[in-house]
């Protein structure tokens, strides 16, 4: 069974008709993709030998070979552009997930979604895709064995309008999750919130050096966003 997580992924692409998972690790996604829908192809693709042979088996295992072709090589090198028509990338940091979409660019010609699950830093994966013209169109957040995760949709547009009010608080907390901020959002800032105060508290017995001063300076700005979301709520 597949976790939350991936099914929360899945559900944005299972209406496409191919698509490739970076970074597949067993290939868990796209089986279950595939299984559960007839008409989808997929690629998956794995930088380490170790997780690339789980997917190789994997997809062997489910006699899912003809429609499922596990490749080895780093990012967005495994597709050609226009092969597919989504992306996924999935349980890595969003600094990584970032630097992913940046050196496969011409890669994403032709690719009409993306959905990508960050487990850190969705802040990077925001600004990345509102630097290259990819249009956020849905956001989810879940948690599973207490850890956050949050899922981002995009497909290719402007998105600047969407960023001219509150920049920096959607691109910290999301566009799409503030608007109706969710159970699971609400305590996720809420443990953030604690653990920032946490820090502020120990900044603020320490000595006033420079460097300190400016991440005492980012903390209160980044309380006094959540700040704002919560007491809306
Ligand atoms: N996507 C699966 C999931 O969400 O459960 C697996 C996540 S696993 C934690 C991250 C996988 O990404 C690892 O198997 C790792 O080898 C792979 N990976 C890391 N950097 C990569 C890159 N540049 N290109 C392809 N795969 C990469």
């Amino acid at each position: 069974k597949l976790s939350n997580r991936l099914m929360a992924v899945a559900g944005y692409v299972n209406h496409l008709k191919s698509f490739a998972d970076i970074g597949s690790d067993h290939a868990y996604l796209p089986s279950y993709l595939c299984l559960t829908n007839p008409s989808i192809h997929a690629v998956a693709g794995e930088i380490v030998e170790g997780p690339f042979q789980a997917a190789r088996k994997q997809v062997k295992e489910s006699k899912l070979e003809s429609r499922i072709d596990v490749r080895k090589g780093s990012g967005l090198e495994v597709i050609k552009p226009h092969e597919v028509e989504g992306i996924t990338i999935a349980g890595m940091g969003g600094a990584l997930i970032a630097s992913i979409l940046e050196e496969g660019k011409e890669k994403l010609e032709g690719v009409q979604r993306l959905v990508l699950q960050p487990n850190n830093s969705a802040w990077s994966v925001r600004i990345w895709l509102l630097e290259n013209k990819w249009k956020l169109i849905d956001e989810d957040i879940l948690i599973e064995n207490e850890k956050f995760y949050e899922i981002l949709v995009a497909e290719p547009g402007n998105d600047q309008e969407r960023y001219e009010k509150d920049r920096e608080k959607k691109l910290m907390l999301g566009p799409h999750l503030i608007k109706d901020p969710s159970q699971v959002f609400i305590e996720k800032w809420m443990s953030e919130k604690q653990n920032w105060e946490r820090v502020l508290k120990a900044l603020k017995q320490g000595k006033e050096q420079e460097s300190l001063i400016q991440r005492k300076a980012q903390i209160e700005m980044k309380l006094q966003f959540v700040q704002e979301v919560l007491t809306n709520v």
